[in-house]
This record gives C-alpha cells, structure tokens and sequence, in this order.
C-alpha cells in the first residue's frame, strides 16, 4: 500500500509538472519537455469549440416505429432506427454508448468545449438516424461524434475483436457533405484511430476492417451529416475480452479517455502523420519513451495490458503543443486507471496542485457514480 502511495505521488508530481506552469516535479527526470510547455497556460483549451455527441440508440420507453423509412443519404431510405446489441454480458448497446458518451461530455466541457448530445436521456426515444444528422449539422459543430458498439453473433465470438472507425463510402451524393467526410472528417477519424491505439486498444480484425477504418455504403448517418464527423464502433460486444471491457465502468471510462484523446487532437489542430499506417491488429511500437508516467507502469503487478505511453506528435502550431500536452495527460489518466482501477483514481481528485486534471478525474468519478437512469 505505501509503495502505491509513493507511486501515485510520483505519478501526481508529474502531472502538476506537465500542466500547472512554473510548478517543478519532485523528480526532475519527471520534467516535461519545456517547449510546450507554455501551451499549458489554458486550462480550458476548447473554449469556443462545439461538438456534437451522439450515443447510438435509445432507450426502450417509446412508442415509435423503427421501420419507418428514412432518408439513407444515397437516393435511398432505410429504417429510421435499430435497437443496438446486447453485449455478451447483457448489458444494451444504447447503455454502453450513453455511460460512454457522459464521460466524453464531462470531459470535454471541463476542457471548455460546448457539447450538444443527440438524445436526452437513456430511458426514451432519441430521433431517427436522418434526425440525428439533422440535428448535428444544425448545432454547427466543429466535430460530431456518433458512439457505437459493434457485434457479431448473438453468442461468443471468441475470434473477431476490436475497435474500428465507420466512414462513408465515396462519394457521397450531397456535395457538402462529400468535401467535408473527404478531408476534416477523414482525418478526425484518422485521429481517433490512432488515439485508441495510443491507448491501447486493439483495431478490429475483422468485417473487411483495414488499419482501423471500415467504409460503408448502408449507414445513413456519415452520407448526410455535413460536420466532421467520428462515427466509432468500439468493439465488438460478441467477443469475451471486448464485452468485459464495455461492460464495466472502468473499461467505459477507458474508451472515452481515449475518444477525448481523438477529439482532442482533432480540435486542436493536429494533424494526423501517419501516410504509412499501423496494420490492423499490431500495435506499433511507440515512438519514445513516456516522461510522464512510467512509474505507475512499471511497479503494477496486476494489469495485463498497459497502455502506450504517450508518443511525440509533430507538433505545428502552439495550439497543438498543447494539444500534445492534454493528451500527454490523458496518457498519464489511462494509465493510472489501468494501474490503480477507478478506486485508486479517488486519490488523484483530491491531490494538490492537479489543476484541471484534479478536476476532470473527480468529475468523472461523479458521473460514474451518479444514479444511472
Ligand atoms: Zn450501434
């Protein structure tokens, strides 16, 4: 119990190091880089930055037809709705993606962005695909974000696993909405793909899924939404492994740490570098060793799996230094999460001196403990 404690210290050291300015680690081997440092002046970088959330599904307390034909953005019309999956372990598709998506609002709103969600609650009806689309393009958001969880057998699959990012087939009808899933939305998936493997999970292997991304003719959702749009399936509730970690509340945190990372970089302004991108099932080697967090993940005995300690993004412009520093911290949060479970997270909401880190931990903390309905 004391060396965790000494872990953690160090691990918190770090972190008041990476964001509060002229705060110096205990350890200076745990110094960040100084350039971008000065990046970390903002605690609420996203001010001024809206994105629209959209948990896939709903809840079951409606009275709407699900086959109501709807506009499918291709000349066509499809069902204006499905009722999602039911991961191995029972839990519905549209309750992973709602806890999910509570915890990427929080997160970004701590950062200063503005979230408009696409449905209310987790209980009623949160309007057809085409609504939805509607409503995002609406919002003016600078990125729209659609959360799903995928499956493939009404049993266990123990073979297909993985997370994979949902793009439209081109082109696309709509002439607005094929310039922009052609550049920004591309490369906010592009992104998002490479946050999740920063994080360590696992793009899928199957469903003709290449380095993460999958094209699609049959949703509706990605051929008429006219902002950026991440459309993220995040693994497949049929398979044993995947379900465990999109049932529980850790592992919903998990994936959203990891989405924020994706939004982050997108909003931020970083650019995706990767011409030359990972195989679908390897997770690349990174490319330098973390500053910031390599105490908690080397003293754990109990994890399996530890992220990828976060990697050096070419870095243009100062807003995505500091992107780079978020990010960083969201590197250091996962792996704390991964080290110490949720529980052990308490510890950090109420350190000293972890700025809006402190703060962001503890209201996550809240939303997963908060009565869910
Ligand atoms: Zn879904």
């Amino acid at each position: 119990m004391k060396k965790t404690l000494v872990t953690a210290g160090l691990v918190a050291a770090s972190l008041t190091a990476m964001l509060v300015p002229g705060v110096a680690a205990a350890d200076p081997t745990t110094a960040p880089a100084t350039p971008a440092a000065e990046g970390a002046a903002n605690p609420t970088p996203l001010t001024g930055k809206t994105v629209f959330l959209d948990p896939g599904h709903q809840g079951t307390n409606h009275s709407e037809n699900l086959s109501r034909q709807v506009d499918d953005g291709r000349g066509g019309k499809k069902d204006c709705q499905t009722t999602g999956m039911t991961s191995l372990g029972g839990v519905p598709e549209h309750t992973i993606n709602w806890n999910v998506s509570q915890l990427v609002k929080t997160s970004l709103e701590t950062l200063g962005a503005k979230v408009v969600l696409s449905r209310a609650d987790d209980s009623g009806w949160g309007g057809c695909v085409d609504e939805r689309a509607q409503a995002a393009n609406k919002s003016g958001a600078d990125l729209a974000m659609s959360i799903h969880a995928d499956s493939t057998t009404t049993g266990a699959d123990d073979k297909d696993h993985g997370f994979h990012l949902i793009v439209p087939t081109l082109p696309v009808p709509d002439a607005k909405v094929q310039a922009v899933q052609s550049t920004t939305g591309l490369e906010a998936s592009k992104l998002m793909r490479d946050a999740y493997v920063k994080n360590g999970f696992t793009a899928a292997n199957y469903a003709g899924v290449v380095d993460g991304i999958q094209s699609r003719s049959d949703i509706a959702g990605p051929a008429l939404t006219t902002v950026p749009l991440v459309f993220v399936e995040m693994g497949n509730g049929s398979n044993p492994d995947d379900a465990a970690v999109l049932d529980s509340q850790q592992g919903q945190l998990k994936h959203a740490i990891a989405i924020v990372t994706g939004a982050v970089n997108y909003l931020m302004g970083v650019t995706s570098n990767t011409a030359t991108t990972p195989a679908a099932t390897t997770t690349p080697a990174t490319a330098a060793p973390s500053t910031t967090a390599p105490a908690a993940a080397t003293e754990t005995t109990t994890t399996t799996t530890t992220p990828a300690p976060a990697t050096t993004t070419t870095t243009a412009t100062p807003e995505a230094a500091q992107a780079n520093i978020i990010t960083q911290g969201l590197a250091t949060l996962q792996t704390l999460l991964q080290t110490f479970g949720l529980d052990g997270l308490k510890d950090f909401a109420t350190a000293e001196n972890l700025g809006v880190f402190a703060e962001l931990i503890s209201k996550l903390l809240g939303v997963i403990s908060a009565p869910q309905g």
